[in-house]
């Protein structure tokens, strides 16, 4: 038995041929399994019984189930699911008054790049999702909708480097923008990375138009370096180029991601180091207030603070938006939820969904 979810296109056509079967059933099995996120191969309705049991012998669509499922008051809802090997990952369900549902996804089990504020790293890497894996994580989103909503956006800013998977991670995304997938335009499909230059120049390459976000933090190497340890080899100024030539090869502009730590990384020096760093670039700033996480010794700026670091990256002319804190109530920030399911294995299951 095999994870549908993990086979490519070309390969379940070539499944499908190899069973006497026409290349358009890959369509109307992937519509079913998209659209209808639940239904067994065995009741879609317009597949022909032989081949409906075939697939049901051949394939499974679920490989995780839910351990607990968190519902902010502001719309977000947050899953904790159970890899089939007993590892858990994180998702989340974002919604905005303006209608976008927003799924935001992991591409790994922990994470190796260390960061200092960051839940995800803080035990190290346990291993990188499949590709099934990680459209899973859709389904699992989309289920929650209503029958009005649909996902508009996804945002890979969950846990992992999503550039150490980047493989698996396109081919789940490749599915994401397919016809017979969940149809999710390219362009509404943000990548975040911590800053490793040759997986930017290599997504830049594959010739996709997703968004990239790269998390910058700090304006120069020796304070990066203290907060993202893996800058050590990268080091700011092969990031920066490299986001240039995804720039250039893409025509997107990229965004930068400044998490603030109060007293660390949110000084006025700071933000004016910033702004030199970015001058000349088609580059937004997003500044993102540190989430806190129990036993980490940082905190989070003021609100001035905050508003005071924006106003010099506006008045230096470089674009700059806020980001606004969402789920705080469900432990939304990266791994918060699997840290806390691993020290209190009893975590309640505040509502089940499977
Ligand atoms: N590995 C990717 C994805 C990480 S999560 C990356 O580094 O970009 C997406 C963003 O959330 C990153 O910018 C990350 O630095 C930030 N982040 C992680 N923990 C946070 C916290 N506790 N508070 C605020 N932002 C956090």
């Amino acid at each position: 038995m095999k994870h549908f979810l993990d086979l490519r296109l070309s390969e379940f056509k070539e499944w499908l041929t190899r069973h006497g079967q026409p290349c358009f059933r890959a369509d109307q099995v992937g519509h079913w399994v998209c659209n209808a996120p639940g239904v067994p191969f065995e009741q879609m309705s317009d597949v022909p019984k032989a081949l409906r049991t075939r697939l049901a012998e051949d394939f499974f669509i679920w490989s995780m189930r839910t351990v607990a499922h968190r519902t902010s008051a502001d719309g977000s809802e947050k899953l904790l699911l159970q890899t089939a090997d007993g590892e858990h990952i994180e998702c989340v369900l974002l919604r905005d008054d303006k209608g976008s549902r927003t799924a935001c996804i992991s591409t790994q089990v922990g994470c190796a790049m260390g960061c200092v504020f960051c839940a995800s790293g803080l035990d190290g890497l346990v291993r990188n999702l499949t590709a099934g894996e990680i459209f899973e994580e859709l389904l699992q989103l989309r289920r929650l909708l209503g029958p009005e909503e649909r996902l508009s956006h996804i945002v890979v800013m969950g846990m992992g480097e999503p550039l150490a998977n980047l493989e698996r991670l396109l081919q789940a995304l490749n599915r994401a923008t397919r016809r017979d997938g969940l149809r999710i335009s390219a362009r509404r499909v943000t990548i975040s990375t911590v800053g490793l230059p040759a997986g930017i120049r290599r997504l830049a390459d594959r010739g996709v138009s997703y968004h990239l976000a790269v998390s910058l933090h700090a304006p120069d190497d020796e304070l990066r370096s203290r907060i993202v340890p893996m800058n050590e080899k990268a080091g700011l100024g092969a990031i920066l180029e490299a986001a240039d030539y995804y720039f250039e090869k893409t025509g997107r502009r990229v965004t930068y991601e400044y998490v603030l730590l109060a007293d660390v990384n949110d000084r006025p020096n700071h933000a004016a180091a910033l702004a030199d760093l970015l001058r000349g670039r088609n580059a937004l700033v997003n500044l993102i207030p540190f989430n806190p996480i129990q036993g980490l010794p940082y905190r989070t700026p003021h609100r001035d603070d905050v508003r005071q670091f924006a106003a010099i990256l506006d008045s230096a002319g470089i674009q700059v938006t806020i980001r606004h804190r969402k789920g705080d109530t469900i432990d939304a920030a990266c791994g918060q939820l699997r840290r806390i399911r691993s020290q209190t294995p009893n975590l309640p299951v505040v509502q089940e969904t499977t």
